[in-house]
């Protein structure tokens, strides 16, 4: 049986048979997943690859004044927008936002969700984050990392014969260690479209966020300087660790130049890439 199953876990051909590489990400919120992916994304889908986010809760508790079906209505389609400005698939489950838990249900919803998408990349949140649902959708997928080849688990849905690489998205907590770049991709070129996603969820660039964040009086009403001021707010420095990993991938002279960056960390349960197939995995990266 062990033998069988390392076999099942080494038979790894990429990339899949059509040629399409097919991304993954699940984030806990309608707009968890854009944030930390949108450029790797959209240049996946500009190559022809195939990318999907799931939300993992419907986000109907992500507002101040707003709440349950009506704005789990609203987010869904904030994010089908994203979606058609990435030129990528977005699914939203419906689990109620601020109530996930890491039980048996959703960890087979996430498990049918990596079969049906033939999945070679999965990415989602390192299981120590702040919030609560951010948490737990890391511990749903680590819980499926393995069991999306076990033909016995969620029987209806085909298991997949090659494991494939989990990812985490990039955080600055540093407890109980600090998130470690494996993988950084440039995304200068797209930082426009990331900024384009994110406007698609008004609810939250333009409401909640602010809100929470107590400046709401600093967001311009006018929708071209809104636009603006969300670009200029989400530049984010490239931190040194997140340079070096870029060195490893483009290059010293390239990498300096680099200004906007996404990166990831290799989960331990997946497949483990050699450099080689990490750069087919991610034929953005030269
Ligand atoms: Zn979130």
């Amino acid at each position: 049986m062990k033998a069988a199953l390392w076999i099942l876990l080494s038979v790894a051909t990429l990339p899949a048979q059509d040629g399409k590489i097919r991304v993954i990400a699940f984030g806990a919120h309608p707009d968890d997943c854009d944030i930390r992916a949108a450029g790797t994304a959209t240049q996946f889908a500009a190559l022809g690859h195939a990318v999907k986010f799931v939300a993992v809760t419907n986000g109907d508790a992500g507002h101040q004044s707003e709440g349950g079906g009506a704005l789990a209505k609203r987010r869904r389609a904030e994010a089908t927008e994203s979606a058609r400005r990435l030129g990528i698939t977005y699914e939203v489950l419906d689990n109620h936002d601020g109530e996930l838990l890491p039980s048996l249900d959703v960890r087979q919803q996430i498990i049918r969700r990596i079969r049906q998408w033939n999945a070679d990349i999965v990415l989602s949140p390192r299981p120590n984050d702040y919030h609560p649902d951010h948490r737990y959708t890391g511990v749903l997928v680590n819980d499926a990392a393995y069991m999306v080849v076990v033909p016995n688990v969620c029987p209806d849905t085909p298991p997949l014969r090659k494991n494939p690489v989990f990812l985490y998205f990039e955080d600055g907590f540093q407890r109980p260690q600090p998130f470690r770049p494996d993988v950084a991709v440039a995304i200068d070129d797209v930082f426009d479209k990331k900024v384009a996603a994110l406007d698609a969820h008004v609810s939250q660039v333009y409401e909640w966020l602010p809100w929470v964040d107590g400046k709401l009086d600093t967001v311009p009403k006018d929708s071209a300087e809104r636009k603006q001021w969300l670009a200029a707010t989400r530049r984010r420095p490239v931190s040194p660790a997140v340079r070096r990993t870029l060195e490893k991938w483009y290059g010293a002279e390239r990498a300096q130049s680099i200004k906007a960056a996404e990166a990831f960390e290799i989960c331990e349960y997946g497949r483990q890439p050699a450099e080689d197939e990490i750069r087919k995995l991610f034929p953005m990266l030269k």
